[in-house]
């Protein structure tokens, strides 16, 4: 096959999307998530990716649009749409962090490729054929009505897993609603990074003792590590790290800290980065939740191409919005199934 020399085109817009109700976490509550859809031409072959930006680095659409600019300047991408680890490591050198931006590019290229070699990103990987784990739904920092209300929805939907925000004066008060309307449910908890090391003990102490599985991020995201190792050796629950992780080295940095850890696209700058994140921490013997933005199913679909590599699902992010303007992966009874479609599989509505 002789391939002609043809040049990735970056071309990128804003994608404003707004939640299907308020979604409240410990620092502020959302009702519209404004990501950055990206569109990445190789030929007559469109490849999708999304940025999420990430408040806690920062980033917001501007930053974003300007690192695509930039990137689309520097000429970045070349003509090698299978060049993905190369292309990661330009976008490293020319321009620092901005994660999320980096992703979009990143997982755009993916699809690409998966579209010019006829697989999915899953089967391009080598990872098609194992099983991934369920995925949960989250609800949000609310007063208990809503907390109620949600839970009963929740439990009528079938989700088969939940996670709660925490970070207020009255978590207990959220947690014995939930398990008022929901007593076996799997549930995991969510502080971002909204305890002291003295709280996140006396409240896993509390968790414990209603049916939690772990508690995500309890200490500020530039914690010292030691606190975090503190808080493991007292907690009766594991203890995963979020916020205070992005790359595979931060996960080597709370070895023997934490349980385990949550990886993002938005915060590794992509699949690639993602993959080497999870195989540190299995290193490390640590477990893996892989977590999402409010996104739509472009950037969750990205996601559910690794979903085998982990233990714990939370990509719900395109569930909780008002209206997806993606397809892609779809839950089914608690799983998300991928489409049969080369690339990410993911097609505008
Ligand atoms: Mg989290």
């Amino acid at each position: 096959m002789t391939m002609t020399k043809t040049a990735l085109e970056l071309d990128f817009e804003n994608l404003d999307l707004a939640t299907a109700h308020p979604f409240g976490i410990s620092s502020g509550t959302t009702v519209a998530s404004e990501n950055v859809l990206v569109k990445l031409k190789y030929g007559d072959i469109t490849g999708f990716g999304e940025a999420a930006p990430a408040h806690y680095h920062n980033e917001t659409i501007e930053t974003v649009n300007a690192v695509l600019e930039t990137i689309r300047e520097a000429r970045i991408l070349g003509d090698d749409p299978f060049a993905i680890a190369e292309v990661s490591n330009r976008m490293d050198k020319v321009i620092a962090m901005n994660n999320s931006a980096k992703a979009a590019v990143e997982m755009a290229m993916h699809d690409v490729a998966g579209k010019i070699a006829g697989v999915p990103v899953v089967s391009m990987l080598g990872l098609s054929g194992l099983k991934a784990p369920i995925t949960d739904f989250t609800i949000g920092i609310d007063n208990l009505e809503i907390v109620e209300k949600k839970t009963k929805e929740a439990v009528a939907a079938g989700y088969k897993m939940l996670k709660v925000k925490q970070g207020t004066s009255y978590d207990r008060d959220i947690i014995l609603t939930i398990r008022k309307v929901a007593p076996d449910l799997p549930l995991s908890v969510d502080a971002n990074g909204a305890w002291t090391p003295k709280q996140a003990i006396e409240m896993a102490k509390f968790l414990c003792n209603h049916n939690v599985l772990f508690i995500e991020q309890p200490l500020p995201k530039n914690a010292h590590k030691e606190d975090f190792r503190f808080v493991r050796e007292h907690s009766p629950l594991p203890i995963f790290a979020d916020e205070s992780v992005s790359k595979s080295h931060d996960v080597a940095r709370l070895a023997g800290c934490v349980d385990g850890i949550v990886v993002k696209l938005a915060k590794t700058g992509g699949l690639l980065e993602a993959i080497r994140v999870i195989h540190t921490a299995r290193a490390h013997s640590m477990q893996i939740m892989f977590g999402c933005m409010i996104e739509s199913s472009i950037g969750i679909t990205a996601a559910v191409h690794l979903a085998p590599l982990v233990d714990y699902l939370d990509l719900d992010g395109a569930m909780l919005l008002a209206k997806d303007p993606f397809h892609g992966a779809t839950y089914e009874d608690g799983y998300l199934k991928l489409r049969d479609l080369p690339g990410l599989g993911v097609t505008p509505r």
